[in-house]
């Protein structure tokens, strides 16, 4: 086992992306259970109140959160009391250094492991191993990572990244058996392998699911039946558990359960669930107390700070440890099904692990995974403990950024010019008139510009067309403005001219502003505070001098940042906080605005075609939005079908698909893939930045070709 369990050495960010991009297996690891795991999860939730429990969870952790040193005294205390000795709380190398020396006193050469990220943080089995201890993993994904010699792509399945095929030479080499990629035979040979393991340790050593403080109890809960093993068979043992792990009741532990199995498996509860109070006991000979019956004589229980209180003491980034690393955050983020999790995290993955590793391991192990993050809001919609992970990732960007070490000089200046009204212009207004500078530019040997995705620029972008557009001068009239956003401005104006005539048909007043800045999206998106900063301000001056009752964007991505993002990007400044409030609360977005009037009566039904919808991850995650479109298309006469999963990213992700274009190119093919199914002439979307990376993509026989809702429903008002 030695070759498995020694240190991780984890390659290059750049190096792991390359691997995974080049990997054949992986997609097919991926894509054989990723989808499963969503799907089974939604079936968990369907007949139930999920945001009901996220909150009952989400706030059952919160409270624990506020009382953590308290509960530390008081589980150590109620701990002891039964016979546990605990330790801690500590950093990594004292929780190594404790375990170590639990392992010398009592004379252990080997021990059986259950699953346990805490573990994997501290890198303890390396340092078991180098110290002479022979670690055996049980948990049958992590038995088949140490054999491999890799580490665990995924917080509840370590294994997720190896294919059966991989699996059956892994167990036959560790078996020394010829065994063939079926999973009912291979998990059956590993158990025979395992099972007498469990008898000769000399110590199991777990994780927790929740220390209870009430009682000093650890909650343990697995399917395989093997953390029972390795906590009741071996004589000693160890529990190594982050201090987050404390809650203060066996309810709160218990609400965790109908949860966690939910998100993690589908399942309405897991197969074993342990609650183990000190060490085994017996009274059973006149009432006389000895200890370590069939169960363990010695139990140790380490608690392991290493970076949490940090993250506690932190209001902003707090709610992080409310985590019951359930991994679903993983199994519907977008861009972890392309890539996995050795290339999307360092040694917690996924989403979640983008939040934890700064504080944990460093922030310069999280530089290049965050780079992954297409901010579409994924994750955060389906933590069961109601944690706004894409919101703490644009934290940790900034954090990157600020340090140093996410910066980059080229995308710096890129969003400086979009802060400058007249730059951005200028560069737009020249990019228009000489699209063969682009061509020439892609042609150069090692051009960068080869890889990117290079937008048409319009020669008569919106701003120019607004003299042209029949507007309702009229006093009485509900008088909104139409803000375009940069990318309908000067990508697809027609967009433009389409909401101006739609909303004139609802019976309002329009003023179509040349708004000439960005919202900052761009920027605020990338961490660009400052940038990001400057342009917020910009727009809500320019919204500021409007006398209207509100500002209607055909952007949901422009919408959401100033309904949003502006908060917080001003919390540090009240005046300038207040008047971000005030000029959002004017901000509407196109879909929600018209579906509110409705289509008048003499309009309904006048256009036809067959629609497929693309949910943008701002409409449906960052606004709520998908029942709208829906129904404005039907009352327009168009027959909708749908394409699933229609909310899930198309790998636009504002400068994600400049940062990433390779991963933005397969996630949009899923995309188009999905459309082609559906013989839909047509795919609605309500965001300019899909609209633009969905229409750049190579033709995918049978997709509908892409059009912004404004346009569509133009079809009725004309
Ligand atoms: S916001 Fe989207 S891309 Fe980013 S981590 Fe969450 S699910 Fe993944
Ligand atoms: S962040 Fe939420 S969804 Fe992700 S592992 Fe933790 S609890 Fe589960």
């Amino acid at each position: 086992m030695s070759a498995g369990s020694a240190a991780h050495a984890i390659p290059p960010f750049k190096e792991r992306l390359r691997e995974a991009l080049e990997s054949e297996s992986l997609p097919v690891a991926l894509g054989r259970s990723l989808p499963q795991l969503s799907e089974r999860r939604n079936a968990a939730f369907s007949a139930r109140d999920f945001e009901g429990s996220q909150a009952d969870l989400g706030g059952r952790r919160q409270a624990a959160l506020d009382r953590m040193p308290e509960l530390i005294e008081e589980f150590t205390a109620a701990a002891e009391a039964v016979g546990t000795v605990v330790h801690g709380p500590t950093d990594a190398a004292g929780a190594v250094a404790t375990a170590l020396q639990v392992l010398h006193d009592h004379e252990v050469q080997m021990v059986v492991k259950s699953k346990s990220m805490a573990t994997e943080e501290i890198q303890l089995n390396a340092a078991l191993e180098d110290d002479g201890i022979e670690v055996v993993e049980t948990d049958l994904g992590e038995f088949l990572v140490q054999v491999a010699g890799e580490r665990p792509s995924h917080i509840v399945a370590p294994a997720l990244h190896i294919v059966r095929e991989r699996a059956a030479e892994l167990i036959s080499r560790a078996t020394g058996e010829d065994l063939p990629p079926d999973p009912d035979v291979l998990v059956g040979a590993a158990a025979r392998h395992l099972r007498s393991r469990f008898i000769e340790a000399g110590a199991g050593i777990t994780g927790a699911n929740a220390l209870v403080a009430a009682t000093g109890t650890v909650m343990l809960v697995c399917n395989e039946g093997n953390t029972r093993l390795a906590s009741a068979l071996p004589p000693v043992h160890i529990v190594i558990a982050g201090i987050d792990k404390l809650v203060p009741t066996l309810a709160d532990a218990t609400t965790m359960l109908e949860s966690l199995p939910r998100s993690a498996t589908g399942q309405p509860i897991s197969t074993y669930v342990s609650f183990i109070s000190g060490p085994s006991r017996s009274a059973d000979i006149e009432l006389s107390l000895s200890m370590g019956v069939h169960g363990p004589r010695h139990v140790h229980i380490v608690l392991l700070d290493n970076g949490r209180e940090a993250i506690r003491t932190n209001p902003r980034m707090r709610s992080a440890l409310q985590c019951v690393r359930c991994g679903a955050c993983s199994n519907v983020c977008p861009v972890y099904q392309q890539v996995g999790g050795h290339a999307m995290g360092h040694i917690y993955t996924g989403p979640i692990g983008l939040l934890v590793t700064p504080y944990h391991h460093g922030l310069e192990h999280v530089e290049g995974p965050q780079s992954l993050c297409a901010s579409c809001g994924a994750c955060a919609s389906v933590c069961p403990a109601g944690i706004p992970i894409h919101d703490l990732i644009q934290d940790v960007r900034e954090w990157a950024v600020a340090e140093g070490h996410s910066s980059n000089t080229m995308k710096k200046r890129a969003l400086g010019a979009l802060a400058d009204e007249r730059l951005l212009e200028r560069g737009a207004r020249l990019a228009s008139k000489a699209p063969w500078l682009q061509a020439l530019g892609r042609r150069l040997p090692g051009s960068p510009l080869k890889r990117l995705p290079l937008p048409n620029v319009q020669r008569r972008p919106f701003r120019d067309r607004i003299g042209e557009l029949t507007t309702t001068r009229s006093k009485i009239a509900t008088r909104v403005a139409y803000f375009p956003g940069c990318l309908t401005d000067w990508l697809s104006p027609e967009t433009g001219e389409a909401a101006v005539a739609v909303l004139e048909a609802l019976g309002f007043a329009v003023e179509p502003v040349p708004f000439s800045s960005c919202c900052g999206l761009p920027a605020i998106n990338a961490g660009y505070k400052d940038e990001a900063t400057q342009m917020m301000r910009q727009t809500v001056k320019a919204i500021e001098q409007l006398e209207v009752d509100a500002v209607v964007s055909t952007s949901t991505s422009c919408a959401g940042a100033m309904l949003h993002d502006y908060a917080r990007l001003s919390e540090d400044d009240s005046a300038w906080a207040e008047r971000a409030r005030v000029a959002a609360a004017k901000v509407r977005d196109f879909t929600s605005f018209v579906a509110e009037q409705g289509i008048p009566d003499e309009m309904l039904a006048r256009a036809s075609g067959v629609v497929t919808i693309h949910d943008a991850c701002q409409s449906k995650h960052g606004l709520g939005l998908g029942p709208e479109t829906r129904e404005l298309l039907t009352d327009a006469g168009y027959t909708v079908v749908e394409a699933p999963p229609s909310g899930e990213c198309c790998g636009f992700g504002g400068s994600f698909s400049f940062d990433h274009p390779e991963v933005a190119r397969r996630m949009r093919a899923r995309k188009l893939e999905a459309f082609a199914t559906t013989g839909a002439e047509v795919v609605c979307v309500d965001n300019p930045g899909c609209l633009m990376h969905l229409k750049e993509g190579p033709a995918v026989a049978g997709a509908g070709r892409p059009v912004h809702l404004a346009e569509l429903l133009r079809a009725v008002v004309d």
